[in-house]
């Protein structure tokens, strides 16, 4: 019986593709230019491809944050420092926040019947200056966010240093929610616990791997399946 939920962050409970589009519309704004859709959507891919490098364990936090906007200057020949609209994008990232569609009030009843925890690969001042805005923490039990446990997603380390922070914690009781395969579902499998997948239409595949235990498309699916 399932009775401890660990719910990823980003893309889950808080639309972090529009919260990057603006961030990084305004950092750039901030250093005279101004973005466009493609800048934006080459931005986005390159940050995907970092974080990536980052659950691989193939490249530290400083340096994803400052790669993405070297990356970003070199394709479209920006001649600016990466230093400085790296800081500015960090402060506009965790300022507001946006909710994915029913994670208010999915949060709010799913507390009454289970304890909720949320594991987050991203950066701490930017996560928490979101958990703040969003006014969520309420609903949470614990927040692990990985630059404060020392590992990251997937990782057996950063499962179990979670886990050791749970009172009464037991595997079988216990089931992640994110969209992420690569660190979620697959976090979840190297941790040996309930996974279930929450995919947006567009991030739909006829075969996912690694294979979640379950899948939904919409948040409040959840209310339906944890009954
Ligand atoms: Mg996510």
């Amino acid at each position: 019986m399932i009775d401890t939920l660990l719910f990823d962050l980003d893309n889950t409970l808080l639309d972090f593709d529009k919260a990057e589009a603006n961030a990084i519309t305004r950092a750039l704004g901030d250093v005279g230019i101004s973005a466009t859709n493609e800048m934006r959507d080459c931005y986005h891919k390159i940050n995907l491809a970092q974080w990536k490098l980052l659950e691989q364990g193939k490249m530290t936090r400083e340096e994803v944050k400052m790669r993405r906007f070297k990356l970003l200057f070199q394709e479209f020949d920006i001649k600016v420092s990466p230093q400085e609209v790296a800081k500015h994008y960090q402060d506009y990232l965790g300022q507001g926040h946006y909710f994915i569609e029913g994670a208010e009030e999915v949060l709010q009843e799913l507390s009454k019947r289970f304890r909720i925890y949320l594991v987050t690969n991203g950066t701490l001042s930017v996560q928490r200056g979101r958990l703040k805005s969003s006014g969520i923490e309420k609903y949470l039990q614990g927040v692990f966010i990985s630059e404060e446990i020392g590992y990251n997603k997937p990782s057996i380390e950063y499962f179990e240093k979670c886990f050791s922070k749970i009172p009464d914690f037991k595997k079988e009781n216990t089931a992640i929610i994110g969209d992420s395969l690569s660190s979620d579902i697959q976090g979840g499998i190297n941790a040996g616990i309930k996974t279930i997948w929450f995919h947006r239409a567009q991030d739909l595949t006829e075969d996912p791997q690694p294979k979640p235990d379950y899948e939904i498309n919409s948040l409040k699916s959840l209310l339906k399946m944890l009954k």
